[in-house]
């Protein structure tokens, strides 16, 4: 029997890939746990590409209602750094808390996250904060930089093959273009 490993995912376009790399080795679900997605309309966009990918291959997934406050307290008074800055960090201990944390509570062996595919975000950053969550929780953290090997080409490939929608900012209200 496999491993239960709960993954964290941010987008379809950076998920495809990522699940498809992971299928192999792990029982999987998906877990998309993006508050800080702004505004809920995006929100909604990106979890109905996830649902849609994920009901045809027939994998379980788990959603949630659009709860942003907690995510805009946690990050309160860093709005104003810049992408890469102090509230990225913030924003992937967030997430990633959030995920190992459900992990443990419901017996899952691992946990992991897509969100090493963006081109803008520094893997090594994202994979120290899964580290430090593993320790906190005692869950085991799949660090796979899935950029790597042309991760990144080939979920852009498969992204315009399926004609999947593809956002033009990371996610958060900060990081919304003029
Ligand atoms: S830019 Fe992206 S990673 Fe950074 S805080 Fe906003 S949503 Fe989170």
């Amino acid at each position: 029997m496999k491993d239960k490993l709960l993954l964290h995912v941010c987008c379809a376009p950076c998920s495809m890939y990522v699940i498809n790399q992971l299928l192999a080795k792990f029982d999987l679900t998906v877990y998309f746990f993006n508050p800080n997605v702004w505004p809920e309309e995006e929100y909604l966009k990106r979890l109905a590409e996830i649902k849609n990918f994920c009901n045809s291959r027939k994998m379980n997934y788990l959603e949630f209602d659009y709860q942003p406050t907690d995510w805009f307290k946690f990050i309160k008074g860093y709005e104003t750094e810049p992408e890469k800055g102090f509230r990225c960090d913030l924003c992937f201990l967030y997430r990633l808390s959030k995920t190992a944390e459900y992990a443990k509570a419901n017996n899952f062996d691992w946990f992991s996250t897509t969100l090493t595919m963006g081109r803008q975000k520094q893997s090594f950053k994202i994979l120290e904060t899964g580290r430090k969550v593993e320790n906190k929780f005692k869950i085991k953290f799949w660090d796979q930089d899935f950029k790597k090997e042309f991760g990144t080409q080939i979920s852009d490939w498969l992204a315009k093959q399926m004609k999947l929608y593809k956002q033009d900012y990371c996610g958060c209200l900060f990081s919304m273009k003029g």
